[in-house]
């Protein structure tokens, strides 16, 4: 076969060789996907093998494109975590929709720029109308919507304490934190998300300046306990401004209680913000959303589509109806940018990115693909899974132990309850490759967790992943 052009010719090679490599890379999905289920979950690396083989890349010489893809896809199969196998039961990492990889790739042919909507008024549109849907399904009214496509719920949740802080104190903006009379202090869970920590850091509040709120019965947050927190900290002269709830713990999927919260926001005078990174896609199924009931009447919203909505990583979402405020946190009036079109806005003034890749294309196409419904239908498929997996392991002696309408299952063993155990049965588990799950302490509690994550997880897969758990507590006990 001709060899394909290397070196700058690469850069655009002619129409055939274009359409072989196309073919060569259609070729490899193709197998991955029909193999990865005989593989295992995850197996131990060999990192000199591993640092040996990218090393011998010293770019002097120009590579044969096949070889180099099919040599990255089998360091990739070597060295990763599969999160598109049926058996991963882990974080919230899911295995992509084949549109939303072919809209990261359209995405990435076209590249708008998505600083200024005058670059990329199609890409802008689409990402407002995404936006616009994703705050209607959560409660919002559509119209009013504002926000941005984030690298993740990380970036949102920054984004979301910046906002807090312009709009409690204006002059945060232009003089910084030593225009407040006091130290401003936040709350979250002590099951939220410790993305807060580098977020205050970052900000300047300082870490100590996050609250971790004890969770009540049921894991959710506190709410007597944080009202508590408030007046001593109002007491001592700290300036309360913040209050998180979080729509779906990591560990256990717990909802924090939203209407509480939002009451007594209301009643304090703080600002709310949910973190749904998770649990906010949740509201595309009719029967789920009244499990995130309240959660409109936060400030401001986190929601990843790398999570639950499986688009390939990076997107996340913050979601608000506050548009002034965001342009006021994040408007910068430059020469070199083109000025602004009437009735338009940059999303280079809404969220924290300049240069930024079109996020949201992915999760249009395969919104637009499966429809609400088919993620209604996904989503209700995954929490049954769930349900099955709580039954196969109660019968088979597991405490459950967290209480959440959707599919994360944390259980633990009651005849021996340390965390040595579940850490041994977690490793057990992944160690075998039959299944990935993970050791989490819940309230002190050891237990295991697994998720339902990916769409390929079928009730085979499931009572795999308690055939192994039982096999592994076996081995341990
Ligand atoms: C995953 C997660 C985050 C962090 O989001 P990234 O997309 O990893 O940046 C924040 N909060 C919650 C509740 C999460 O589950």
């Amino acid at each position: 076969m001709d060899d394909l052009p290397v070196g700058r010719a690469s850069f655009d090679p002619p129409r055939q060789a274009a359409e072989r490599l196309w073919r060569h890379v259609a070729e490899l999905f193709r197998d991955e996907r029909e193999r990865i289920a005989e593989r295992a979950v995850s197996a131990p690396v060999d990192v000199p093998h591993l640092r040996a083989a990218i090393g011998a890349y010293d770019f002097d010489r120009p590579a044969d494109p096949e070889a180099v893809i099919d040599e990255v896809a089998e360091l990739l199969r070597a060295a990763t975590v599969h999160t598109t196998h049926p058996r991963y039961f882990g974080l919230f990492n899911p295995t992509p929709t084949l549109m939303g990889i072919i809209g990261e790739t359209l995405a990435a042919a076209f590249n708008p720029q998505l600083a200024a909507w005058s670059h990329a008024p199609a890409a802008a549109e689409i990402e407002a109308h995404l936006l616009r849907f994703l705050g209607g399904r959560l409660g919002y009214p559509p119209e009013s919507v504002a926000g941005s496509f984030t690298s993740g719920g990380a970036e949102a949740n920054m984004t979301a304490v910046l906002l807090a802080l312009t709009r409690t104190w204006p002059r945060y903006g232009t003089e910084g934190l030593r225009a407040l009379d006091g130290r401003p202090v936040m709350y979250a869970s002590a099951e939220s998300h410790l993305a807060w920590l580098k977020i205050a850091h970052a900000t300047g509040i300082g870490r100590d300046a996050v609250r971790l709120v004890p969770t009540g019965p049921g894991l959710g947050l506190d709410v007597p306990h944080l009202a508590r927190s408030v007046a001593a900290d109002r007491a001592n002269g700290d300036l309360p401004f913040l209050v998180v709830a979080t729509a779906g713990t990591t560990a256990a999927g717990v909802i924090d209680p939203l209407h509480e919260l939002a009451d007594l926001c209301g009643d304090l005078g703080l600002r709310l913000h949910a973190d749904a990174a998770y649990g906010g896609a949740a509201a595309l199924s009719d029967r789920l959303r009244p499990a995130l009931s309240g959660i409109e009447r936060a400030d401001s919203i986190t929601l990843d589509a790398h999570k639950w909505l499986s688009v390939p990583m990076g997107a996340g979402a913050l979601l608000s109806t506050d548009a002034e405020g965001l342009a006021e946190t994040f408007r910068v009036t430059t020469s070199y940018m083109p000025a602004d079109v009437p009735d338009t806005v940059d999303p280079y003034t809404s969220g924290q990115q300049w240069s930024r890749r079109f996020m949201g294309l992915k999760l249009f196409l395969s919104l637009a693909v499966a429809g609400r419904a088919g993620y209604a239908e996904q989503f209700e498929h995954d929490a049954r899974l769930a349900d099955d997996l709580r039954g196969a392991l109660a019968a088979t002696g597991w405490d459950i132990v967290n209480d959440t309408p959707l599919p994360v299952v944390c259980f633990a063993d009651p005849d021996n309850g340390t965390w040595e155990h579940h850490d041994a049965i977690a490793h057990q588990v992944v160690g075998g490759g039959r299944a990935w799950i993970s050791p989490v302490r819940l309230d002190g509690r050891a237990a295991l967790r697994a998720c339902v994550i990916s769409h390929r997880t079928t009730p085979a897969d499931v009572d795999e992943l308690v055939q192994a758990v039982n096999d592994a507590r076996k081995a341990a006990a």
